[in-house]
């Protein structure tokens, strides 16, 4: 028998995908659907021996790790479930997340958020994480020697987590994780595979969510929900 709130997803999901095509925004949260907030223990669960909680230990005693990265207030490691089946990963916090120390609070992370929840997942169940775990000054571009000192953090994670699937959000993240210098536009919507000591992990390149910000269109909307779809489909998500 189907339960409750699988029938609340789906129908919400049923809404979303209309929407969509009348060009309308994402679902935003709304009764029946959760919005969790809070930050989850990174160091959870049992399985990995609170792997993630060490590492976080660790790079919290060499931040900021680049003298380019001084400006920052306090290290933004990354939150979410240590067991994930899916992992998002960004360029580098923001202000916002300068401030609160939590990647993905600001205004494209309510975005992100209200992807997820689109996704039928919570904020909670998935990984969310950058490549630099620092706030660069004045929210530049990470530069190639910050993203060379950061990203070993970064292959722990997944190596730790080993997510069934990685969202790479934007050109920066999708451009190391995939090891190439193409352009976001030729990238995303397709396939790549990232392959670390312990996994072969799908990845799917998207846009950042403040490039689809600043770029309100119906196409982009559509592209990047076409994108997150194919990774529903999957993780087994789709209605
Ligand atoms: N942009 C990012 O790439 N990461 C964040 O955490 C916030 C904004």
């Amino acid at each position: 028998m189907i339960s409750e709130a699988l029938l609340r997803q789906q129908l919400a999901r049923q809404r979303l995908e209309t929407e969509l095509l009348l060009g309308v925004d994402f679902i935003p949260a709304g009764p029946g659907r959760s919005q969790p907030s809070e930050p989850s223990n990174a160091s959870g669960s049992e399985e990995n021996n609170g792997l993630l909680q060490k590492l976080e230990e660790q790079f919290i005693s060499e931040f900021p790790l680049c003298d380019s990265l001084e400006g920052a207030t306090q290290p933004v490691f990354g939150e979410g479930s240590d067991t994930a089946r899916l992992m998002f990963i960004g360029e580098a916090p923001g202000a916002e997340e300068d401030r609160t120390g939590r990647p993905f609070v600001g205004t494209a992370g309510e975005k992100l958020d209200q992807m997820i929840t689109a996704m039928g997942l919570e904020r909670s169940g998935v990984y969310v994480t950058n490549i630099l775990k620092a706030m660069p000054p004045g929210n530049r571009t990470p530069t190639q020697e910050e993203i060379d000192s950061y990203s070993p953090y970064l292959i722990r994670q997944i190596q730790i987590v080993q997510p069934e699937v990685i969202v790479t959000l934007g050109a920066p993240a999708s451009k190391f994780i995939l090891q190439c210098s193409d352009g976001i536009a030729s990238i995303r919507g397709r396939w790549a595979t990232y392959e670390t000591e312990n996994a072969r992990i799908p990845v799917m390149p998207t846009f950042h969510p403040a490039y689809l910000l600043r770029n309100y269109t119906r196409d982009t909307r559509q592209q990047m929900w076409g994108d997150l779809r194919k990774v529903m489909e999957v993780l087994g998500l789709k209605a």
